[in-house]
């Protein structure tokens, strides 16, 4: 694992949060009912992620499952009667909220099963060229995932195990989820991809679906976040994001900390900050102690349902802004949001944002009594 380390400001002390948010409310009550929802909400869910599976039945460019080597490093456990011990374990622990990822967790709908059984809250990610059943799967949000967009979105995802090529992943996946609240797609913006950005959001908003933003990197290139044109992808991604308000959940900050990698209080996205990792992993013992949050109990486990992953992705900090990282990184970060009672405003709009990607929390536009922004 590359782990670069930037130094960052420590956040400030728990005393000093404290004194700041009790002087931004005490001028701006209206938002304090705003501040204890939303902070509540990040109490309720404890998260964990788990490689559902080995097996995917495409092969991406750039994978970091495959590439990376995740789908041989530990053998699959298919017993359903150790995956519904392992889930029971995980809410006995005090984990309600599971990512299901792989590998593809589509092919394998009763291990899906077996974690819902346990826990309430579950997300799975998927490719989307197969369908995950409503019946039965009613509560479960469903982040499908596009790459680049347009016919990139093909020229990166629709190839076969065997190597051979096809057609439409992204059109197949709008088809399997018309109308369907349970999915959020995951859009992974890429350079030669900013021609595109605008009609396949379209086709999402036209689809009945909701759709973040991701950044896609390649696993296994030397610079996997390079862009040569920074302003042009981030220009064009706020500009639709402003055109489709509704459909795009992402907030234009964390759009912004997306594509740039940075934070109004100089900060950069990266391992000495970042909050999705294994809290417990052996490796994490100085980046925990330094002071930056982290997602509170967060584990990642492997397919053998046994060994605790690095962190949520592919543990190669140097090439990795993973959408879901870079947003808890803004969420955990409200400290940094007290200067001002326009920026404590900001990180509620930041965060309600964050929760409302999922289709099982309460900030989802489907969800009665959904928090308006
Ligand atoms: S669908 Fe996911 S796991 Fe499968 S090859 Fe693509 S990125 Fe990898
Ligand atoms: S999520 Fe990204 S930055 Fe965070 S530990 Fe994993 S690879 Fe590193």
């Amino acid at each position: 694992m590359a782990i670069p380390v930037t130094i960052t400001q420590r956040p400030p002390s728990r005393r000093e949060v404290k004194e700041r948010t009790a002087a931004l409310l005490a001028d701006r009550p209206d938002l304090a009912e705003r501040l204890h929802r939303v902070r509540r909400q990040g109490r309720t869910v404890r998260s964990c992620e788990v490689h559902l599976t080995n097996a995917c039945n495409i092969r991406c460019k750039g994978c970091w499952y495959f590439e990376g080597g995740f789908d041989t490093a530990v053998k699959e456990l298919s017993d359903l009667g150790r995956i519904r011990a392992f889930a029971r374990r995980l809410r006995d622990e005090g984990v309600n909220q599971a990512t299901l990822i792989g590998g593809e967790p589509t092919l394998v709908p009763r291990r899906v099963e077996a974690f819902m059984e346990e826990l309430p809250y579950i997300t799975i990610s998927t490719n989307g060229l197969r369908p995950m059943p409503k019946e039965g799967f009613e509560d479960i949000a469903i982040a499908v995932s596009i790459f680049g967009g347009g016919p990139l979105d093909d020229d990166l995802r629709a190839i076969r195990v065997n190597g051979s090529t096809f057609t439409g992943l992204f059109d197949t996946a709008l088809g399997h989820y018309r109308d369907d609240p349970r999915v959020m797609f995951i859009f992974a913006l890429a350079e030669a991809g900013v021609p595109h950005l605008e009609p396949t959001v379209r086709k999402i908003a036209e689809n009945g679906n909701i759709v973040t933003f991701n950044f896609y990197s390649e696993h296994g290139s030397d610079n996997p976040i390079r862009i040569e044109n920074e302003r042009r992808v981030l220009d064009e991604a706020l500009r639709v994001k402003e055109l489709y308000p509704e459909t795009v959940v992402s907030h234009p900050y964390f759009i912004r900390t997306l594509i740039t990698g940075a934070s109004h209080w100089g900060g950069r996205f990266g391992y000495d900050v970042c909050p999705s990792l294994s809290v417990d992993h052996p490796a994490h013992a100085d980046r925990v102690a330094n002071g930056n949050p982290v997602i509170p109990g967060f584990a990642a486990w492997g397919a053998d349902y046994e060994t605790l992953q690095f962190c949520c992705t592919s543990g190669d900090c140097n090439g990795c802004r993973d959408s879901q990282a870079v947003y808890s990184w803004l969420v955990v970060s409200a400290s940094r949001f007290l200067d001002s009672a326009e920026r404590l405003e900001e990180w509620l709009d930041i965060a309600e944002s964050y929760w409302r990607q999922w289709y099982w929390s309460p900030y989802h536009a489907s969800r009665a009594g959904a928090a308006a922004v």
